[in-house]
């Protein structure tokens, strides 16, 4: 009997063994996520000058942070994360945007589910204060993908969102980088102020943000915004606002957010190159990212790539001639860590 008893007692502790260790195995399966990035940089702040965008990108990485561990969809942490940093001056999206030849603030930006493979994005809009949320709406509320223009502005105003005077992107350091470019009648990437050749003195500010997350249910999701390049051509569209260029997502493979020379990165489809490297040639998701990168270099882009896969994995590239890219992660439970080039 008592051997009964024990023999009972051994094969429950065997099947609770079994259980923990089979929970255990999906919990390191994938752990939600969040990746964020702030733009490439061929300068590398100074201490003092990262630790201002270093808060706001801690910022952004908690608030969507916050919203997988309540258990929200990757789609809501993408656009909590982009939202903090549209409305901080320091970064090329929402209230920082750069300023287009003519002395204007047009914005674009993207939004996509990996689950539903909806998506939605808006592009040089001119009073829509916080971009990432007109995605959503002509993703959520459309039966289009892309709108431009008055019409963008038009349909956030609709929907009850946040609308801005033209000043309200109006930032002195911004300013004076059109006037820079101007003068050196070039059109600039935010890590372009970089170059010596320019002489250009504005000190270095951070670029165009993107976010990518996977939730609990391994549902990944994308989002992008910015303000494009410095002195583009008004009525320029840059790859952001171009799902499967900029920004990209898909539950079968990866979400992708690129930041870069966007004309490049449109010929490339880089957000979508990544997505087949991956699913198609079975490459890990840093080989990728890498290989996608590469592709952008040949045909002399400049810029960087976030990435993660259907299990969490991450994949960071950014070109050569960059010492790198201000992006960072948050897991589910861990604290969020940040990594920026290298400090003067
Ligand atoms: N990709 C953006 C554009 O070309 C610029 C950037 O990422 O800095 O509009």
């Amino acid at each position: 009997m008592s051997l009964m008893k024990g023999g009972k007692k051994a094969l429950l502790v065997l099947a609770s063994v079994a259980f923990l260790a089979s929970a255990n195995l999906y919990a390191k399966d994938f752990k939600p996520v969040i990746v964020i990035h702030g733009g490439t940089s061929g300068l590398g702040l100074t201490k003092e000058e990262f630790a201002k965008r270093e808060v706001v990108m801690k910022e952004s990485l908690k608030a969507g942070q916050k919203i997988l561990e309540a258990g929200g969809s990757s789609t809501d942490a993408v656009i909590a994360a982009i939202k903090v940093m549209e409305d901080s001056p320091e970064f090329n999206a929402g209230k920082g945007a750069v300023f287009t030849s003519d002395g204007y603030n047009e914005l674009d930006a993207s939004l996509m589910d990996g689950k539903t493979l909806n998506a939605g994005a808006i592009a040089m809009a001119r009073t829509i204060k916080n971009p990432i949320e007109a995605a959503k709406v002509v993703m959520e509320k459309t039966p289009h993908t892309l709108i431009a223009g008055e019409g963008a502005d038009k349909l956030a105003k609709a929907n009850g969102l946040e609308i801005v005077k033209q000043k309200y992107f109006y930032t002195e350091h911004r300013y004076k980088q059109l006037k820079e470019a101007q003068k050196s009648k070039e059109i600039l990437l935010d890590s372009d102020k970089a170059k010596a050749h320019l002489g250009l003195s504005t000190e270095p500010y951070l670029g165009t943000v993107g976010a990518i997350a996977l939730d609990k249910n391994g549902n990944l999701a994308a989002g992008t915004s910015t303000g494009g390049t410095t002195n583009k051509m008004t009525g320029r569209i840059g790859d952001s606002p171009i799902i499967g260029a900029g920004n990209y997502a898909n539950n079968d493979s990866v979400a992708v957010s690129c930041t870069g020379t966007g004309d490049i990165y449109i010929r490339v489809a880089a957000a979508h190159e990544v997505a087949a490297l991956y699913k198609h040639k079975k490459l890990s998701i840093q080989k990728a990212a890498e290989e996608t990168i590469k592709e952008v270099a040949q045909l002399g882009g400049t810029g960087g790539i976030i990435s993660i896969d259907k299990k969490g994995k991450v994949g960071y590239a950014w070109t050569k001639d960059k010492l790198g890219m201000y992006h960072g992660e948050a897991r589910l439970g861990e604290e969020p860590k940040i990594f920026w080039p290298v400090a003067k």
